[in-house]
């Protein structure tokens, strides 16, 4: 078989989408899928919504692209607005999820630097982490699946375990930068860090002069229900990397940081051509104005309540298969007792879909626009698929 066009690095499924409603796909053939899994966490706003096809269509026709040697009033208006709703006191945008996180670790890395302890460049990071698929990024996991063929890879990391704050204050040192750390661990099978540990992670930054840098690329954005994870944890980072649902299905990231934590990153140290480009910023913006008010935000909250508490009723009756449901807002994981990569290809030839993770976890992200319909929808065609569903001898 001679090598597709498309680089064979994805186990590339039967669903080939060509068309977007809400939080529908339609297929070649016109078949419907139920898209609960929003492009990995991306399109918050399902598919088609009017107003970021609007504003990308009105930027696209009026200036789609200018270097970033000229001044920008489009990506000052999201910066502003950004800083506005976060922590953050600056922002540096990205086309990706990788980029926003290789942004944080050189923020993090200058911070140190510009404050005469080049020494301290090692970030501590967990198990099962997942950054990005960039050199830095992979280094900074301890998934073998994402390094093996890759070394030599990057030094400057220490991997512990997740959620584990006594492993976190041992590992600490005099070349320590501080810690890189997802609230919620999305690839790892939707595992959110306990409130002990963060804390705890802020703490140990404060008492040693650390960086904390939160990589909310999807976990953030209002998923969970609030704009980012981390205020529902009451701490705030130094850094933090946005990606995937910030331009609502338009590529953009973005590396959020405070003055102090960005006091290295001076003139030419960092740059991007097309990063923050003004037809990523309309996207951005659109987005922002509809997912960063009270009511959406309550909106998601609420979802996230019912979509969970029918997933937990549903459960019991399929026991064989079901062990329980994790998340906050409406990033949700359905902790499978059999292999949940089968379990998603199966439920993609019934038109539902979802995202399979690791510890053998169902990623449940559906845009954050559905209603209660959809939630009943969803479970109801969910408990279904599971009662016709024949475990795989493979991944009994
Ligand atoms: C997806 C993801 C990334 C990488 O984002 P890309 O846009 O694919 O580069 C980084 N961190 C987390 C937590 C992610 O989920």
């Amino acid at each position: 078989m001679p090598i597709t066009p498309l680089m064979p690095v994805y186990p590339r499924s039967e669903v080939r989408p060509v068309k977007g409603e809400g939080v529908y796909l339609i297929g070649e053939s016109g078949e419907r899928y139920l898209d609960f899994a929003s492009g990995i966490a991306v399109n918050l706003l399902g598919h088609s919504h009017p107003q970021l096809i609007e504003a990308i269509q009105r930027q696209a026709a009026t200036l789609m692209h200018v270097s970033n040697l000229y001044g920008s009033p489009q990506g000052e208006a999201l910066a502003r607005q950004l800083t506005e709703l976060t922590f953050a006191d600056t922002v540096f945008f990205t086309n990706s999820g990788a980029e926003a996180v290789e942004c944080a670790i050189k923020t993090a890395r200058r911070y140190h630097h510009a404050a005469g302890n080049p020494h301290k460049n090692e970030l501590i990071t967990f198990s099962n982490a997942f950054h990005g698929r960039t050199m830095a990024t992979i280094s900074a996991t301890d998934q073998v699946k994402l390094r093996d063929g890759f070394a030599p890879l990057l030094e400057g990391f220490t991997v512990i375990e997740f959620d584990n704050l006594e492993a976190a204050r041992a590992a600490v040192g005099p070349s320590t930068a501080g810690f890189l750390v997802e609230p919620i661990q999305g690839e790892g099978g939707v595992r959110p860090a306990s409130p002990e540990f963060l804390r705890g992670l802020r703490a140990l930054c404060d008492e040693h002069d650390l960086m904390l840098v939160l990589d909310e690329v999807q976990c953030g954005v209002a998923r969970t229900g609030t704009l980012y994870a981390y205020e529902q944890y009451g701490i705030e980072p130094d850094i933090l990397a946005t990606a995937k649902g910030i331009g609502g299905g338009f590529p953009l990231g973005a590396c959020l940081a405070t003055e102090k934590a960005a006091s290295g990153m001076v003139i030419g140290t960092h740059g991007s051509t097309y990063g923050g480009n003004p037809l990523a910023m309309a996207a951005g913006t659109a987005v922002l104005d509809v997912v960063a008010t009270p009511e959406f935000l309550a909106h998601v909250r609420a979802m996230g309540d019912r979509l969970r508490s029918a997933l937990e009723q549903m459960i019991p009756n399929h026991d064989h298969l079901f062990e329980g449901v994790r998340g906050l807002g409406l990033m949700l994981g359905i902790k499978m007792k059999t292999d949940s990569r089968a379990f998603v290809g199966y439920l993609r030839t019934q038109g539902i879909l979802t995202v399979a993770a690791g510890d053998n976890v169902v990623r449940v992200l559906p845009p954050l626009i559905i209603e209660e319909a959809h939630v009943r929808e969803f479970v109801d065609r969910l408990s279904a698929a599971a009662a016709e569903y024949d475990v795989p001898a493979a991944a009994a």
